[in-house]
């Protein structure tokens, strides 16, 4: 199999796995209990705490472990706008956030609140700072802007956003889905000056179901997730899941050695695959997203999901749009305002550390194979 979908997910190695498998297996304690068993998880789960929160550049006080990415998303969405319920009712995002956020402020505007969706202007997929801070009011409680788009890779001007807020409207509490941007674009909590940060596992080679959530110290009593056992201080109760934050706290721990060295070579291999698949006819960049994982690419007039069915049957993963839609057109893709023709040939390779020249090569062979002898379906 050649795997060039890591946007969607990735492998877990297997020093992870194991990891998990020691943590299921032999120590498996409740890091509630009391005796000793539980009060050696309890120091496990703290130790990949500082792990994961070390990789974030933030205490770890301040990271709570989440189920997924989601989750925090709309945790952080959620507290913000408690917090600031006095400010007012209105909310400032993208229109090329994840669902996480989009289904989560359609559910807030249900609830009373008035979002705005920022655009991006033109096919770039670029949206500025000053495009969001002008749509921030007196009475915007929470602004939530993504790190990394997962389907175009724009990197979102985040510390110029939290620098404009704080100017302009320092009360407004500023969340970012980062799940793209974690350990894929470099930044520390400390200097972002985001007051929450979403993050998952799954995307750097943890397994599936856990995530965390970074709380900012401007962010006063935040409004607990799930009441119950008092676990993560009390703010999001549910007994840890022990063998995934393990797993979460090793693949973050992998990744982190010679991180600099796999971004330079990830954003090398985007690099050769831009090279090598401009010279197929009728294929067009979408976007100009500079994230070194994320690259995506229509096959203008050949509608995506038959180009990725085809490659699929030759053992190619990559995904059209969103691993995320389920089939359905992207709302990203909307946003761009491509042409019909452009639109409907979207497809987003994505690279991990080991992604080789010659994965690369294969996939552009199949999909030159496929703009030669598929007739273009679209109009
Ligand atoms: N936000 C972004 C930008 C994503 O790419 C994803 C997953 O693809 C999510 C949020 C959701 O994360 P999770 O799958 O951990 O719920």
């Amino acid at each position: 199999m050649i795997y060039l979908d890591h946007a969607a997910t990735t492998p877990v190695p297997r020093e992870v796995a194991d990891t998990m498998y020691a943590v299921l297996t032999e120590q498996f304690g409740n890091p509630s209990s009391q005796y000793e068993a539980g009060l050696a998880m309890k120091r496990n789960v703290e130790e990949w705490r500082r792990t994961v929160a070390s990789a974030l550049g933030c205490e770890p006080r301040q990271l709570f472990f989440t189920s997924c990415g989601t989750e925090g998303d709309n945790w952080a969405i959620q507290a913000a706008a408690y917090q600031n319920r006095h400010l007012g009712r209105h909310i400032v995002t993208t229109s090329i956030e994840h669902n996480a956020v989009l289904e989560c402020c359609k559910w807030m505007a249900q609830q009373g609140y008035e979002v705005t969706y920022v655009s991006p202007k033109d096919s770039s997929g670029i949206i500025t700072a000053e495009d969001i801070l002008s749509a921030v009011r007196p009475d915007t409680a929470v602004v939530s802007v993504m790190m990394v788009n997962n389907e175009i890779g724009t990197i979102l001007p985040i510390r110029e956003i939290a620098a404009g807020l704080k100017a302009k409207n320092p009360k407004t509490l500023l969340h970012t889905d980062a799940v793209q941007g974690f350990m894929k674009v470099p930044f520390s909590a400390k200097t972002l000056g985001a007051d929450f940060i979403t993050i998952s596992g799954h995307k750097l080679g943890a397994p599936k179901g856990v995530g965390a959530l970074y709380i900012g110290q401007r962010v006063r009593n935040p409004k607990p997730l799930l009441a119950g056992g008092g676990q993560e201080q009390g703010l999001r109760s549910g007994t840890e899941a022990t063998a995934q934050i393990a797993g979460f706290a090793k693949a973050v721990e992998l990744r982190s050695q010679n991180l600099s060295e796999t971004l330079r070579r990830m954003a090398q291999i985007k690099t050769y695959a831009v090279e090598q698949l401009t010279a197929i006819a009728d294929l067009k960049l979408i976007g100009s997203g500079e994230a070194p994982h994320i690259l995506s690419v229509s096959l203008s007039g050949w509608p995506s999901q038959n180009i990725v069915n085809d490659l699929s049957s030759q053992g190619i993963c990559i995904s059209a749009g969103s691993a995320c839609h389920q089939g359905k057109p992207s709302h990203v893709v909307a946003a761009l305002g491509l042409d019909k023709r452009t639109a409907g040939g979207v497809i987003r390779l994505s690279f991990g550390p080991e992604t080789t020249k010659e994965e690369i090569d294969e996939c552009v062979a199949a999909l030159k194979n496929h703009h030669d002898n598929r007739m273009p379906m679209l109009k």
